[in-house]
């Protein structure tokens, strides 16, 4: 059994869109199956106005056991660090969430902007925008690199734009269950059950990736690294293996990976010209190679094999 509150800040709901679509098990399966009680979410909770706002001050106070503390958007610090551009319940939000968070058994980042500040946090950063407990790759964000929840864990962090269902459900699962101490967490604090291999694996383009056959966007067949910035190789997720909708994947669909569950994210800041093209020196070399390799082993291995004379067989997605 697990108290659950559900928090917003800079946030497009995305998440709790994903988390409202899960199907094994679903919000419901959770609430009658597997002890989650849902405290308040803020599509879902029945309480309005002064309800919200005591059932938040009885949490801080004790009087209500706190148990996951879930928070889907970034940390809104704006303007001049008062938080005041997202308030919420007449207080600044950051307010709000860093007394909960004191209390809470465990804190969990769903979403890109609540791990690592994602798209609020480009540069300009007009709000001030952060994650829980990093800011892109630097540990710290909003709670600072010390902070762990009562548990002793610190943030959880799904990130994901958004982040897929089963990824949600199953932590929630895993700490209402008791099998809090299964979540083993890599640097950027992502369970390393879903972000270990890269999205490449189970992608059925590898072979073209292999053979350096350039596909398109949305054109069966071909891979789509070399021209229109595909992300797997670089990109620590589960999407090709935990399917969405349980039948498809970005790349498996002919989008390229946006690498949405790194820190990065959005790569290259959404500069104009960035998205869905792959950056490339001097028009030839992609800037970003696979995770692991040396630019220039990549380059002269990579340039060897797209010219080699061999038959080449394009392989085509089956969606
Ligand atoms: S489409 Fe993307 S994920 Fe698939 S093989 Fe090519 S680079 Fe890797
Ligand atoms: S395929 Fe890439 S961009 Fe799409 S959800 Fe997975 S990690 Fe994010």
């Amino acid at each position: 059994m697990a108290n659950v509150l559900w928090l917003q800040g800079g946030a497009c709901s995305g998440n709790t869109m994903s988390f409202l679509n899960a199907e094994e098990p679903t919000v419901v399966d959770l609430v009658t199956d597997f002890g989650i009680n849902i405290l308040w979410h803020p599509s879902i909770g029945l309480e309005i106005g002064d309800q919200v706002s005591d059932l938040m001050k009885d949490c801080i106070s004790g009087k209500i056991q706190l148990d996951i503390l879930v928070f889907e958007g970034s940390i809104v610090q704006g303007p001049n660090g008062t938080g005041t551009m997202n308030y919420f319940a007449e207080r600044p939000m950051m307010d709000w969430f860093k007394e909960l968070a004191e209390v809470s058994q465990f804190v969990v980042a769903v979403g890109d902007c609540a791990a690592f500040g994602g798209i609020p946090a480009v540069p300009p950063n007009p709000s001030e925008s952060t994650g829980l407990q990093f800011l892109k790759k630097d540990k710290g964000g909003f709670l600072g690199k010390d902070f762990v929840g009562k548990s002793g864990l610190p943030v959880i962090n799904l990130p994901g734009c958004p982040a897929h269902p089963d990824w949600i459900t199953q932590v929630l699962v895993a700490i209402s269950t008791g099998r809090a101490k299964d979540i083993l967490i890599d640097n950027y604090h992502r369970p390393k059950t879903f972000f270990t291999t890269f999205t490449q694996t189970g992608c059925p383009n590898v072979n073209n990736f292999a053979q350096k056959i350039d596909g398109g966007f949305g054109k069966r067949g071909g891979c789509l690294f070399y021209e229109v910035g595909c992300r797997g190789p670089m990109t620590r997720s589960s999407c090709n293996n935990i399917l969405w909708n349980r039948t498809n994947s970005k790349t498996r669909a002919n989008h390229p990976c946006l690498g949405c569950t790194e820190p990065g994210f959005p790569h290259n800041d959404l500069e104009k010209g960035s998205v869905l093209k792959t950056m490339k020196y001097l028009g030839i070399f992609p800037k970003d190679v696979p995770t692991g390799e040396s630019h220039l082993k990549y380059y002269i291995r990579a340039g060897w094999e797209k010219v080699l004379p061999v038959n080449k067989t394009l392989t085509e997605s089956s969606k």
